[in-house]
């Protein structure tokens, strides 16, 4: 029984498409293993993971942690990282697949990939009041250099989300995060709006409290 478990499991990882090793972006990246056309499904965010309800007590500590997804659906979903996944995708300033956080998180092709390219993904990543950020290390030509967008406490609450949908009335901040969805436009990652959206609507939350 234990025996058939064993080649179950072994099946499963031979027909991914996607492996995983050392990048030369960081650490260990994702790379396919087959060409992939925009729109298809690329590999799961988490093959394993536990998903927690935003309003479970350790989905605050879990949102904090660098791999953790804030779901769409209101959930949070935090990989197993025992078990390699799209969590292991590099962040890039030109990113060729998207991180989409609805139900179990996947990463989708946004442009064609050839075989043996690195699989990669923007963040979408808020930092908080000049809070230590991640230098990207993506090589793109049009690298902003750092990974996250700085929000201030000051500037979140200047910000209103309607179904997703940032709207502010300070000309300074609709400014910011007019330049800031511009680029995303440029790089085909507008939805990552949706997902500086969640975090900006939790920093509000959790200024409140
Ligand atoms: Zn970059």
């Amino acid at each position: 029984m234990s025996q058939k478990k064993a080649r179950a499991r072994k099946a499963m990882f031979s027909l991914l498409p996607v492996e995983f090793r050392q990048s030369a972006i960081e650490g260990r990246g994702v790379f396919a293993k087959r060409a992939f056309q925009p729109g298809e499904t690329i590999v799961a965010y988490a093959p394993k993971q536990t998903k927690l309800s935003a309003d479970d007590p350790g989905a605050e500590a879990a949102a904090a942690t660098r791999f953790t997804l804030m779901s769409q659906d209101g959930f949070v979903i935090v990989p197993d990282t025992s078990v390699p996944g799209g969590w292991l995708c590099n962040h890039s300033c030109a990113p060729n697949a998207l991180l989409f956080a609805s139900g179990e998180g996947r990463i989708q092709c946004a442009r064609p990939i050839a075989a043996g390219e690195e699989i990669t993904i923007y963040y979408g990543w808020v930092s908080r009041n000049g809070a230590p950020r991640t230098p990207c290390l993506c090589g793109a030509e049009t690298c902003r250099g750092i990974v996250e967008l700085d929000v201030t406490h000051e500037d979140a609450a200047r910000v209103d989300v309607t179904s997703g949908n940032l709207a502010t009335r300070d000309a300074r901040v609709a400014a910011k995060l007019e330049e800031y969805a511009e680029f995303l436009r440029s790089i085909g990652q507008e939805h990552v709006q949706r997902t500086i959206a969640s975090t900006l609507v939790r920093m509000k939350q959790v200024n409140r409290g």
